[in-house]
This record gives C-alpha cells, structure tokens and sequence, in this order.
C-alpha cells in the first residue's frame, strides 16, 4: 500500500480482537489534544468497517487532555463547587451544525444558555465607562433588556428605534448579498458520502482539497484570495459607523478575543455568513462541561495511546513513514501525522510548512476565573446581565456571571490606568481562582491566504494539519470538527478504497 502500512500480525501484542481480524493497521500520530487532535482520533479510531484499521496515538505536551486543560473547579456564593470551561465553549445552532451532529452522535447533553447583554464602552476623556445597551436575548427581550439605568428615557426610546432599524437592515443584508472573495458558504454541511464523493470525485475538487496526488508538488500553483473586508462591506451597504462598532465590532471582537481593527479588516463572509446561519438560533453550552466531550471522544482509545505530558519535539521522515521524536528522546513510529496545534508550533515541527504560515498572525488572550464582584463596578447593578461587553482602548473586555459571585473575565482591562497586578484594583489576587492565557489565531488575509495553501498541500508526504483555524470561517470550535473531518477523509481516501463509507460514527 502507498502509505506504508503495516500489517496487524506485526502488532498482535496490541490487543487479542484485533490479532483475529485481518485488517491492516495504519498507524496515526495526532499531535494535540484540542478539539481538533480529539476530533480527529475519534473519526478515525472508530472507523472500523473497511479492511483498514487505524491506530491513533495522542501526543500533548501537556498533562491533562488541551481541551479541557484550563478548566477549574470553583465554589459559589452557595457554597456550592462548580465545574467551569476554560475558556467558554458555546456554540450557535444553525453555525455549528458538524460540532452539534457530533456531540449528538456521542450522545452529549446540551442546553440553550439564554445568554443576556450588556454593552458599555470607556470613554477616552473621562476614563468613566458608559453603558449604552442592554439587550435580553432569547432570555427575554423585555425582562433581561431594558434601559441602561444611567440612559435618560427619551434617548433610550430614540436609541432603541435607530438600533432595531439598523438592526433589521443588516439582517436582510446578511441573508441575500455575499461578500466578495469569501467562501465560507462552502463549508456547508452535506452527507458524509456526498461529501467524500463531492471533494474526491472530480479533478477539480482534489486539486482544490488536495488530499489526491498531493505529493506531486507540481499540481498546485500559489495564488492568493482578494477578500472583501468587514469594513468595507459595511461602506458597500451604507450601515453607520456607530451601529457597526458599537454592536457588530463588539461582538465579534469579544467571541474573537480580538481588536477592532482586526475585526474590521476580517473576511466580511465570516461575519456574514456566522450572521445568516446563526440568526434566530440557542447559543448553546455542555451541560456536564467539556470533561463529557473529551470522555465520550477518548472513548475508542487505548490509554496507553494517549501520551500527556509528551512534547512531540521532532518529526523525522524516513521513506513512506515518520518517526515522532519526543522532549523524552522517545521515538515513535507512523504512517500518517495530524498536527492539531497553532500553526506558530506545526512551522517548528515541520518545517517545509514555514513558508504556508508566514503571515498567519496570533494574539495572546488571557481568561481569568475570579470571585471579584469589583470588576463589574462600571456597571449600575441593575445593567449587570450574564455577558458584560466593555469596550477599551485595547479591544473588547467580556465578563461572564458564571454562578452566583463566581466570574470569568476575558482580556480584562485596567480602568484609569496600568493594569498592575490586579488589573487596576478591580481583580484582587487572592479572588483569583485561575489565569490562563491562549494563544489564539486571528483570521486575517494571511491566514485566509495561508489556508488555502494549506489545503492544496493537505497530505503532502502524509501530514496532516487541522485546527479551528484551519477553515474558511471565525476562528471558533466548528472550525476544528470541520478540519478533522476534512483531514480523516482524507487520510481514509489514502489508505483505502475510495467508495467505502464512512462508519455511523461520523453522520
Ligand atoms: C478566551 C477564548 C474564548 C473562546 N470561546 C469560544 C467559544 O465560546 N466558542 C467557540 O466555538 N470557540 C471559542 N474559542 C475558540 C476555541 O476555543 C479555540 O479556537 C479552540 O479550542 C482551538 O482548538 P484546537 O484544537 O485548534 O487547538 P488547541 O486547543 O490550541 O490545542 C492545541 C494543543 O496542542 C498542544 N501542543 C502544542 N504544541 C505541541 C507539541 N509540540 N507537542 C505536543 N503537544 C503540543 C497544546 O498543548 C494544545 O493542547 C475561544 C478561545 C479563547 C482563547
């Protein structure tokens, strides 16, 4: 077989079922244990109905699984102790249909969180924050909306017209005008067969997915993608500057961990297309956390296949196959490689991929869990709702009330100067339940550009890359289900027969 595959007699040790059958084994290092690297371990450690069986191995350097690495466990003013994502994982219906059907198919609870809003911005001369809006939700419009209690009545009642105008306006932009240069309506979601056949069935698609003759380097010529910015979308369609900032730059520079200016010059179609899909639809959240998640998608793995605490250090080619060298001089042998990590760390890995992530551009994002209510002082207590929006200098601050007295901030923010140890008085240290900072990638035109690229060179000497980044859309947890997909497919299409269909597991 092309990919190097070695027999199952060869590792009958591994387990006495698998000694029975006859299936080869292809052999697959997934390095990172982010929703990416599980997503993808998990689609091709339970696909199992096709002569081929894969034996995935996980590798993170650090030591508790990454998606779930950060979360901590926290007690309420109730006294009761409370498990909390690190950072937040909700997720829209209508956007995130691959990471629903998956959570689905793995049996998971969720429940629609009936988030509520506010929004307040500093003002630059005055260092004081305002509050401009409040907005229920599917929380209630009227119980949880209202006016900010500092908004003269009249200006409010103003405000409210102008904002449900503007508001209406741009959603009928968003369902019918697409943006110039996006493709992130193609990401729609087909049936895993329609897709299999729909990105290897023809020429042209495996030049555009590239995971066919994707060692033949000649195949793919570099170009890169005009893409029609948000900002100027906006000027396209004549939206104001006020309504943009202050409601569709906020918002998506919050869920982006982002500022303005990055937003603003973001691909429109990720926003528009986040906009059409998502419209009117639950903003949903694990109910038993994201510990459910990495149990149910570690499930099919030996534990002795999962490495935690391993930093894959090196990746050395030896004819068709790899050997994964980690911070323990271990040596590891494989077929095939996911790297499921930030493309800052797959450039050190593998370096023929420097040149793809070049311009790719990451920002560090820090999340800290606290029981600090001083950090909400900005806010008149009747304007405090579950997701508090403040605008600075810097980007976009967001609070989020957790439980009762229990808060997760999001890039907080000093007010009337240095942040200090205690972000300006508003975070005292020993209310500081954790800290964490994520590295988290923007979606600029380097990384629409470099994606691209990416894609074409998909499978290239057998490695393989995946990540909530690595699509055609915001930079949010559907991208990582969406590229493991891709990738498992892929890898699938390498090692098999083109027309054998995917296990259950993944519709
Ligand atoms: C503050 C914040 C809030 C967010 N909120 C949401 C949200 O509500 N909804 C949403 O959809 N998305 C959200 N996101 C985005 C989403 O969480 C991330 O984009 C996603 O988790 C990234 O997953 P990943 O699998 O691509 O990579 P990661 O989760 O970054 O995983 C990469 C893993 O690789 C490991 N690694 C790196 N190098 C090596 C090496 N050499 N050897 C071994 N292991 C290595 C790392 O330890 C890490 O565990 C948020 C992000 C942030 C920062």
């Amino acid at each position: 077989m092309s990919d190097g595959a070695s027999t199952i007699s060869a590792e009958s040790s591994e387990s006495s079922q698998d000694a029975m059958t006859s299936a080869r084994v292809v052999k697959v290092a997934v390095v990172g244990t982010g929703l990416a690297g599980l997503a993808s371990a998990y689609y091709l450690a339970t696909a199992r109905n096709s002569g081929v069986q894969y034996k995935v191995h996980l590798f993170d350097e650090n030591s508790n699984i990454g998606f779930d690495s950060s979360s901590v466990t926290a007690t309420d003013l109730d006294g009761i102790s409370r498990r909390i994502d690190v950072p937040m994982r909700s997720f829209a219906g209508g956007y995130y249909r691959r990471i629903i059907s998956l959570y689905k198919s793995l049996g998971l609870e969720f429940h629609d969180a009936k988030f509520s809003y506010s929004f307040s911005e500093m003002e630059e001369e005055s260092g004081d924050a305002k509050t401009y809006f409040l907005y229920g939700g599917r929380a209630g419009a009227f119980r949880q909306g209202g006016r900010p209690s500092r908004q003269a009545s009249l200006r409010w009642m103003w405000d409210l017209v102008a904002v449900a105008f503007w508001y209406i306006y741009f959603t009928i932009i968003a369902a019918f005008s697409t943006p110039k240069g996006g493709v992130s309506f193609e990401n729609e979601i087909t049936p895993p067969q329609a897709r299999h056949q729909k990105r290897f069935g023809s020429e042209e698609a495996q030049k555009k997915y590239g995971t066919l003759n994707t060692d033949d380097e000649s195949s793919v010529e570099d170009d890169n993608r005009e893409i029609e910015s948000l900002q100027e979308f906006f000027r396209r369609w004549h939206i104001p500057a006020w309504f943009m900032h202050r409601f569709v730059v906020m918002l998506f520079s919050a869920m982006s961990t982002c500022n303005s200016e990055t937003i603003l010059n973001a691909p429109a179609a990720d926003v528009i297309d986040y906009k059409r899909k998502s419209f009117g639809k639950p903003h949903y959240v694990l109910s038993h956390n994201s510990r459910s998640a990495v149990a149910a998608l570690t499930a099919p793995l030996p534990k002795e296949n999962i490495h935690l605490g391993v930093a894959v250090k090196a990746m050395l080619s030896e004819g068709t196959s790899w050997t994964i060298r980690t911070v323990e001089d271990d040596y590891h042998h494989f077929s095939h490689v996911i790297l499921a990590t930030a493309p800052s760390r797959i450039a050190e890995l593998h370096r023929p991929l420097l040149p793809v992530f070049r311009h790719v551009k990451a920002n560090s994002v820090r999340v800290v869990v606290h029981t600090d209510d001083r950090v909400l002082n900005f806010l008149e207590s009747n304007d405090i709702r579950d997701l508090n929006l403040l605008k600075t200098s810097t980007g976009t601050e967001a609070t989020h009330v957790l439980f009762p007295g229990i808060y997760q901030t999001t890039s907080p923010a000093p007010i009337n100067g240095d942040c200090g140890e205690d972000y300006g008085g508003r975070i005292a240290k020993d209310k500081v339940v954790s800290e964490s900072v994520f590295e988290r990638v923007l979606r600029t035109n380097g990384l629409v550009n470099a994606v691209d690229k990416m894609r074409r060179r998909q499978g290239r000497h057998n490695v393989w890359v995946a990540g909530s980044w690595m699509w055609d859309g915001l930079v949010l947890l559907e991208g990582c289900v969406a590229s493991a997909e891709a990738v498992c497919e892929g890898i699938r299409q390498k090692s098999e027969d083109l027309r054998v269909p995917l296990p259950k597991g993944i519709v």
